[in-house]
């Protein structure tokens, strides 16, 4: 805590994986000795850079940039970029730590990262948003590589980003070095099912979770928040499999849509448009709502896909008071711990984060793959993959928790599990 001042969200997210690992020291006091636990909590590397960039007014601008990198035991650090102007480095820091996790669970050859910039592209022009990315390249270039380091997408950051960005990287070294970055284009060297891969596998997860409790997605009621890539992709998979989900968010309200949201509607709106939710409202039989939260409207499943502490120890009241059975992370810690303990404490079957959305950068894993071997997979086979991955990790967290004595908890199943896989890697690699 000394060491890392202010940096409340950092320490939160240390807090949540720390407070499961007791069982786990007491049985290996290995790791106690090698020091892998303080090692695991500071980062490899941190880059903190100035972005400048003329506005479409001529105006100088100047935005910071950051780059955590983590753990590379099990890999090229890996890990998205956020652009949004709460970006802090406490915020970049707690996303790479629960990287680390996440990435090791998936049982594929990635280390931890996460990096961004309090750069707001809303509102901004495609050029404005270009020439920022290009900045941010220029700096960040140098500690990249496919062996190295490779970013990908996250809030603010989707195929419009990557694109300025890897082109950026392609100019400056003048390489086409695919494996840089993912989340790239289909015909630029991205993976099918990339876009997707988050919300679907967000929705895979809780399918094996309700498969566990003898039940299933079909006619249930569920609400998402959010309405970006994660969102947008889950809504689609609960829809396929018989669910509706009848309300999504943005920063500024909610939309409740009781036949259903409208997929075309939601993606021309949020996608295409890059507009508002409330013009979600103009155009069906919904109503927008701009007081309160998502969280008010009653549904079986909640699927939080916004941001981190979105959803608190009242809304989780709310959620257990209307009948909720199952909350499903598509975010990165949306769940406040309070709000964590209130699920606990009302038997609500919970899915954290790192296991739920892990779904994203495994299929990232499969682009660099991809991008390795310079094939392209089609989209059925990259969703089978994806699909076993994602059951992969439900039972790994399964056995886990039940090895420590906490059947069905699947927070320390996720942590223990994520965390065992790095730490044992860590023993074998020395004092690094
Ligand atoms: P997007 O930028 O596509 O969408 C983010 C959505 O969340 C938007 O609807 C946005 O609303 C809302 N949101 C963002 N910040 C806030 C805030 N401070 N308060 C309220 N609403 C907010 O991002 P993604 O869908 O990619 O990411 C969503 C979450 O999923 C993040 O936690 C991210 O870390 C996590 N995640 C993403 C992965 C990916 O593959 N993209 C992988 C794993 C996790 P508005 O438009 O009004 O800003």
């Amino acid at each position: 805590l000394r060491r890392n001042p202010g940096e409340l969200e950092f320490h939160q997210a240390v807090r949540e994986v720390l407070g499961s690992l007791g069982p786990v020291v007491a049985r290996h006091p290995e790791y106690t000795d090698a020091g892998v636990i303080t090692r695991l909590c500071e980062p490899e590397r941190q880059i903190v850079f100035r972005v400048p960039w003329v506005d479409d007014a001529g105006r100088v601008q100047i935005n910071r940039g950051f780059r955590v990198e983590f753990s590379s035991t099990l890999g090229p650090f890996k890990g998205g970029l956020r652009f949004h102007p709460s970006v802090l480095a406490g915020t970049v820091k707690f996303l790479g730590f629960e990287q680390i996790f996440k990435n090791a669970l998936t049982g594929m050859p990635i280390g931890g990262g996460k990096g961004g910039s309090d750069f707001d592209p809303k509102g901004r022009s495609e050029a404005e948003v270009m020439r920022f990315c290009q900045s941010f390249m220029t700096e960040l270039y140098r500690h990249l590589g496919e062996h190295t380091d490779v970013p990908a997408g996250d809030i603010g950051v989707g195929t419009r980003e990557i694109g300025f960005l890897f082109g950026q990287y392609k100019r400056i070294t003048n390489r086409y070095e695919s494996g840089v970055l993912t989340g790239k284009g289909v015909t630029w060297g991205g993976s099918q099912v990339r876009p997707e891969a988050t919300g679907y596998g967000l929705v895979y997860f809780a399918e094996q979770m309700l498969a566990h409790r003898g039940t299933d997605f079909d006619g249930r009621r569920v609400v998402v928040s959010g309405s970006g890539n994660v969102a947008i992709n889950a809504i689609e998979k609960v829809h396929q499999l018989g669910g509706t989900v009848v309300a999504c968010s943005d920063s500024q309200g909610y939309v409740v849509d009781e036949a259903g949201i409208d997929l075309e509607v939601l993606r021309q709106v949020k996608e295409r448009d890059r507009a508002r939710l409330s013009a979600y409202a103009d155009v069906r039989d919904a109503t927008h709502v701009t007081t309160g939260s998502v969280w008010d409207v009653a549904c079986d499943i909640a699927l939080p896909c916004a941001t981190q502490n979105e959803l608190d120890e009242t809304h989780a009241r709310t959620l257990v008071g209307n009948g909720c059975v199952l909350v499903a992370e598509g975010a990165n810690m949306p769940t406040t711990p309070e709000a964590v303990q209130v699920l606990a404490d009302a038997k609500v079957a919970f899915g954290p984060g790192k296991a739920a959305n892990a779904g994203g950068v495994a299929t990232s894993a499969l682009e660099m793959q991809q991008n390795a071997s310079r094939d392209s997979w089609t989209f059925e086979h990259t969703e089978a993959r994806l699909g076993e991955i994602m059951r992969g990790i439900h039972e790994r967290c399964l056995t886990t928790a039940d090895a420590y004595g906490l059947p069905d908890d699947y927070v320390a199943g996720a942590n223990i599990g994520g965390f065992i896989q790095v730490a044992d890697a860590m023993l074998a690699l020395g004092v690094i």
